[in-house]
């Protein structure tokens, strides 16, 4: 093959704490949310350190949430994608399951590795997992590397004068630019190898069998990740290409996606954003390399978009930095005195919601593209998630759980946070009174009934709504008052 850097491991002597000098040949690259070979912090450590071993685990830790379907599916092609790459510079992919403070170690011992490194989580539980698994390593002689990638800003160095972090949007994304710019972005590594000796039992099988193409499908296969019966994939299949290759060829249209950003970004209407959600949520790319490349991507008279697009950018970042100090932002409200509120229960009201059949039209195209796509326009997630909360009464969890199932970019901060944010539950949140009217949105925002018309048959946008918008509304305004109020 055209496998790329010396084959022979040799150190360099560099390491102080090599323990086993006969075999600190070893690093492994444990991978999580970074499917990608660019601008990779951990994977350069662990190139750095000598021939790399790619692991993956399927976490099956009590703690801690499972990806939804969508994002199982996404992970599925993705780590394909990365472990066909990897294969092409004799760098196995390991897939193993189960809780990582015993998973990671126990590698670690079969491969005789002397390094670990991983790109850093920031929420709980993972961020403790982490931790415990540092210092088992650590224990064991084994030096762990925890870099920082998926972020723009480390949670810690955004904060207010008093330690704590910010609360309000604007205030944070100006803390984010008065800062320094993000890094640039490191290339792929320039030596990457694998381990020579290929006969090491990793995970039960031979290293061989990890880069053998058809037994590592076998495995991937194995975790069940794909929907069978049915199998509701091929709008995904239709729309998305997972992997750091297809990531790349969308980065390269940004400049595109840029022309006319300010106004269409807001049209589902339209193909106005750039699609990298996904992208991000899975580290095929790093956000740093979208953020410079962003501003390269500005040609004449797209500067204000490069500006709008960043701020896109910053929400993602404001998501994550409150999740890393909210453990429980997907199922406790921010703000207690939402804990009060009085919820419908109604699961047949959800389910209409679910499967786009609430006989509003634009609430109906934006859950039946969801369904389909896996994804959704933005401006068509609020007004959904306003019209399930705020119409139909039901609990924001619930809204937040579909999507984690549904969405291919659902991730542990924006989801939550967004919804929290459109419940007025959250950080920065709409006001309670702001409930947006989906017959208005449409009028706005997808003028000539274009998006409708490509989600729902013109005979069913005619039948009506399952509850009346107006009443629902005024009966959410006042359980809202009520909270607000206090009893
Ligand atoms: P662009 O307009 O091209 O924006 C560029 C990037 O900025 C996005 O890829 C994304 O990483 C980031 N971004 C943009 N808007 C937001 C935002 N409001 N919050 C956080 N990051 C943002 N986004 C997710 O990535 N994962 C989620 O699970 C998610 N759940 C959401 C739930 C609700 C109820 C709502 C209202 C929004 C949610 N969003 C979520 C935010 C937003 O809808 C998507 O990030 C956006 O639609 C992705 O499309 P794009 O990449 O084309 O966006």
């Amino acid at each position: 093959g055209d496998q790329t850097g010396d084959q022979t491991g040799d150190q360099t002597g560099e390491q102080p704490t090599a323990e086993r000098d006969d075999q600190s040949g070893i690093a492994l690259w444990w991978v999580r949310d970074d499917l990608r070979l660019a601008d990779n912090p951990a994977l350069l450590a662990a190139a750095q350190a000598g021939a790399v071993v790619a692991l993956h685990i399927d976490e099956a830790v009590p703690v801690g949430r499972r990806p939804g379907a969508a994002s199982r599916w996404w992970l599925h092609h993705s780590l394909a994608a990365l472990a066909a790459d990897l294969r092409r510079y004799g760098v196995p992919l390991v897939l193993a399951t189960g809780d990582p403070r015993t998973v990671v170690p126990e590698i670690v011992r079969g491969l005789g590795a002397s390094h670990v490194a991983w790109n850093r989580r920031y929420h709980r539980p993972h961020r403790d997992l982490d931790a415990a698994v540092t210092s088992r390593l650590r224990d064991g002689g084994v030096a762990a590397a925890d870099c920082a990638a998926f972020l723009l800003h480390e949670p810690w160095t955004v904060t207010k004068d008093d330690g704590t972090g910010y609360k309000v949007y604007s205030a944070f994304a100006r803390a984010c630019r008065s800062r320094p710019e993000p890094r640039e972005p490191h290339a792929r590594p320039d030596a990457l190898y694998g381990p020579e000796q290929t006969t090491a039992v990793v995970a039960g099988h031979r290293l061989r069998t990890w880069l053998d193409a058809e037994g590592f499908a076998a495995a991937l296969g194995a975790r069940g990740w794909l929907p069978t019966a049915p199998d509701w994939a091929g709008g995904l299949r239709a729309m998305w290409t997972p992997g750091e290759q297809a990531a790349r060829v969308r980065l390269d249209e940004l400049s595109e996606v840029f022309d006319g950003y300010d106004e269409a970004r807001e049209r589902p209407d339209r193909d106005g954003t750039s699609l990298l959600s996904p992208r991000l949520r899975f580290g095929e790319l790093s956000p740093h390399e979208v953020w410079h490349r962003s501003l390269a991507a500005a040609g004449e008279g797209t500067s204000a978009a490069v500006q709008i697009f960043r701020d896109e950018l910053l929400w993602r970042e404001f998501a994550w930095h409150r999740r890393a100090v909210l453990p429980r932002m997907d199922t406790e409200n921010i703000r207690p005195e939402f804990d009060d509120f009085a919820w419908d229960d109604d699961p047949e009201a959800l389910r209409a919601w679910q499967q786009g059949r609430t006989g509003v039209p634009l609430v109906d195209a934006g859950m039946r593209e969801l369904w389909e796509t896996g994804f959704m326009h933005n401006r068509v997630r609020m007004v959904t998630a306003s019209f399930l909360v705020k119409n139909l009464l039901q609990q924001w969890t619930k809204g937040e759980q579909w999507f984690w199932d549904t969405l291919v970019d659902a991730d542990e901060g924006s989801n939550p946070f967004n919804w929290q944010w459109v419940a007025g539950s959250g950080d920065d949140a709409a006001p309670y009174f702001r409930i947006f009217n989906p017959y208005r949105q449409a009028e706005r925002f997808d003028p000539d009934g274009a998006y409708v018309d490509r989600w729902v048959p013109r005979e069913e946008q005619r039948t009506g709504p399952i509850i009346d918008v107006a009443q629902s509304r005024r009966d959410a305004l006042a359980e809202y008052r009520r909270v607000k109020n206090g009893p």
